[in-house]
């Protein structure tokens, strides 16, 4: 018998339980029951104890054969794992990866707050797009379009002006046709805003956070991490990260992988798996052109084509962007115009930048990246419940 907190072995003789318990207890796998009875010590059995039935109780059955397999002897198709979902989630091996998912969240929120941050919560309704970028969801609100958010950004810079050091765990979308292991179309982000900081201090709260939770899960989730395969390599990183600007980034690929990209131009996949030979690790990329950045991110002040813009890299994979924001409102007017967009949409946004905006820096982390990173599975849709991708609105 299982629950969430692990299998305990039932014992039922019959001439122990009698013929009527004996013969509930023919069941079938999955079927939900309730036991009572008493606890007897019995080494051999899991968790050292079996069960001895007074009384059962048939609360569900389960059909006789079931559409996947979640004991983990044969693999199913991942496809339809997840069009049967809630079953799939019973596989001790995707119990752990969300069970390690409830410590990361806890985790982030203990030591945030403990570092004085602010929970909030931001529309995900919005009235026009947020970045100015086409991955937007349109949607109808009444007789008007308005749009789904894709990141909390404009709204965490306006209330970072009233509440200095500001978080946000919630959901944006991404209308992107990104069939990939690590693209989703509906993503849990973690986001943070401080006041009076630059993109130095939020490097510096970032690999401080991802040390707190990589201890509080090396902790905490033992016999997750084992039932992943994960114990041994799963990794504690030390601090500070090493930090590599864009254009060291380019002469390391290029002396070392011989992997020639031209300046300006983006890092591609096939290159970050070059890197990931030299950088296995968490390591900052500070400095990309501001051709690459958003309209929200300040110039480098000695040189305007440099933004100060950072991504944070674990190997591979992309777990974090983040900078320094422009806080002086004529400078905003004139990037959104830099960037093609204009200024007039964001009326309201720019209304905030009015009353003393301070000077603030932040980022946006992907938690099922983050659950990638820790948990060792390959594939993104793994790492959340219910995907939402190009192909999948269900279950
Ligand atoms: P990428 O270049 O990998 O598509 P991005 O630069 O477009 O990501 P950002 O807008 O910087 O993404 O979002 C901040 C973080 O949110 C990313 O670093 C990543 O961890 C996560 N993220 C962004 N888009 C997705 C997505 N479609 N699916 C899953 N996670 C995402
Ligand atoms: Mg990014």
């Amino acid at each position: 018998m299982q629950d969430k907190y692990g299998d305990v072995q039932v014992t039922a003789k019959k001439d122990v339980v009698g013929e009527k318990i004996f013969n509930q207890l023919n069941l079938g796998f999955q079927d939900c029951i309730l036991v009572r009875g008493k606890l007897k010590k019995f080494a051999k059995a899991p968790n050292g104890v079996e069960l001895i039935p007074s009384e059962v109780k048939i609360l569900n059955k389960a059909p006789e054969k079931l559409p996947i397999d979640i004991t983990g002897v044969t693999d199913s198709e991942l496809d339809l794992r997840l069009d049967n979902r809630v079953l799939d989630l019973r596989n001790p091996r995707n119990q752990a990866v969300f069970q390690i998912q409830h410590v990361l969240l806890k985790s982030i929120r203990d030591y945030l707050c403990d570092q004085n941050f602010t929970e909030i919560v931001t529309p995900k309704i919005i009235g026009s797009a947020t970045e100015g970028g086409t991955e937007l969801f349109p949607i109808m609100y009444f007789d008007k379009e308005a749009f789904l958010s894709q990141s909390a950004q404009l709204y965490k810079e306006q209330l970072v002006s009233d509440f200095e050091k500001v978080f946000e765990l919630g959901a944006c979308y991404r209308a992107e046709k990104s069939r990939t292991k690590r693209h989703l179309c509906e993503i849990y982000t973690l986001d943070l805003e401080i006041a009076f900081a630059d993109q130095h201090d939020v490097m510096n709260v970032l690999e401080n956070l991802i040390h707190y939770c990589h201890t509080q899960i090396k902790e905490k989730c033992e016999s997750e991490l084992k039932s992943l395969k994960r114990w041994e390599t799963f990794e504690v990183p030390e601090v500070p990260f090493p930090r590599y600007s864009y254009t060291e980034i380019l002469h390391l690929l290029e002396k070392k992988a011989n992997f020639k990209i031209p300046w300006g131009e983006d890092i591609s996949t096939e290159a970050y798996r070059e890197l990931e030979k030299i950088l296995p690790s968490f390591y900052f990329i500070p400095d990309w052109p501001m051709s690459m950045k958003p309209f929200y991110i300040m110039k480098n002040q000695d040189d305007p084509k440099i933004s100060q813009g950072f991504d944070l890299q674990k190997g591979w994979l992309e777990l974090v962007s983040g900078g320094t924001r422009v806080h002086n409102k004529e400078v905003l007017a004139q990037q959104l115009r830099e960037k093609k967009l204009n200024p007039a949409s964001f009326e309201s946004h720019l209304r905030a930048f009015d009353f003393g905006m301070p000077p603030h820096a932040g980022c946006g982390l992907g938690i099922g990246r983050w659950l990638l990173i820790i948990t060792g599975v390959e594939d993104i849709r793994e790492a959340i419940f219910f995907p939402r991708t190009p192909d999948r609105l269900t279950p």
